[in-house]
């Protein structure tokens, strides 16, 4: 007896090697370990026939391979139900609804920037980039800001070093391509932008698109009509502009550029604090002291130069009332848009 018990473990341990599938593990059971003709049922009956000597041995080997025979069959069990999962999801449920995974979107201002980069395209303009770190020259003295002039007042500059600051506008970028390429050029420079502000209508970094564009016999009224079309086609509709006499130390003359208020089409209301005006744009010819400083002739060659902030744009065409809402990163914001 011991030796037929020794060869079951023997047997039962390499059957249940060949077993990979969950409905061969039945027979198995019903072989070795089933109530009625189980073998290893069968041979415990068998006990109460052998020598009463041997009988406590013979009846502890014989418990001890049943139970070896039952722990193979429950981990077997386990194993071959977790594979089963895996391979052939028999327990998922394909009917239930997939998780929804939310689709990334474009910031609102970055939106707008490239909306308002493929008007300017759409009118010839050329996109061009400069640098976030610049030196005073290009950000301050190539436009006409010499060190100590009072206009370096209207821009709270961080600094890096004296000579090194973060640009308080996109307008460095009128003088770096100037100095680089002769007329006739159009172009904008879209970017960040940082001054040392900080409320419901300013932060201390925020987006600028500048244009200039420079040729022979350009006037007033070519930047009268770009900004023109350029307005109606980002409102989508033809609102009136108003231009009030300005100074920029860049331009000469100068003009700050209002558009009837897009919330009550010029009526008044609390945006437009009940003028019915919005101003929406820095702009004016280039200064002929600008031309000169990158060597051309302002005798022959003539332009204009504008900027407008981004946000400001992206607050009135969606009707946003505090600027600070872009930076917040709050996805209920974020996600209208
Ligand atoms: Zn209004």
């Amino acid at each position: 007896m011991e030796q037929e018990l020794n060869r079951l473990q023997q047997e039962a341990e390499e059957d249940l090697g060949q077993i990979n599938e969950i409905a061969q593990l039945e027979a198995f059971r019903v072989k070795y370990l089933g109530r009625k003709g189980g073998a290893l049922t069968s041979i415990m009956r068998q006990l109460g026939t052998v020598d009463p000597h041997d009988r406590p041995r013979l009846g502890q080997l014989a418990n001890d391979v049943k139970q070896e025979v039952e722990s193979w069959f429950e981990e077997k069990k386990e194993q071959l139900t977790a594979t089963q999962i895996r391979h052939t999801d028999s327990t998922t449920d394909f009917s239930l609804p997939g998780r929804y995974l939310p689709y990334g979107k474009l910031h609102p201002v970055t939106q707008v920037m490239e909306e308002i980069c493929s008007i300017f395209e759409g009118l010839g303009f050329a996109v061009a980039e400069g640098p976030d770190v610049e030196t005073d020259y290009y950000n301050f003295e190539a436009l006409n800001i010499p060190k100590h002039h009072p206009a370096r007042d209207m821009h709270d500059t961080f600094y890096v070093t004296d000579s090194i600051l973060l640009r308080t506008h996109t307008s460095p970028m009128q003088a770096r391509i100037m100095e680089q390429q002769d007329p006739p050029l159009r172009y904008i420079a879209p970017g960040k932008v940082y001054r040392c502000d900080s409320d419901i209508t300013h932060t201390p970094m925020f987006h600028q698109v500048e244009g200039f564009l420079v040729d022979r016999d350009v006037s007033f009224a070519d930047l009268k009509g770009v900004l023109t079309s350029f307005t109606h086609k980002m409102f989508e509709r033809e609102l009136a502009l108003r231009f009030r006499p300005s100074f920029f130390p860049f331009t000469e003359p100068s003009a700050e550029v209002d558009i009837a208020c897009v919330i009550c089409n010029g009526s008044g209301c609390r945006v437009c604090k009940r003028t019915g005006w919005l101003e929406i744009l820095g702009s004016g010819l280039i200064d002929p002291e600008v031309l000169k400083m990158v060597g051309y002739d302002p005798d022959i060659y003539s332009g204009f130069a504008f900027g407008l902030g981004v946000e400001r744009i992206a607050m009135l065409k969606y009707g946003i009332d505090d600027i600070r809402l872009y930076y917040e990163n709050d996805l209920r914001f974020l996600s209208q848009f």
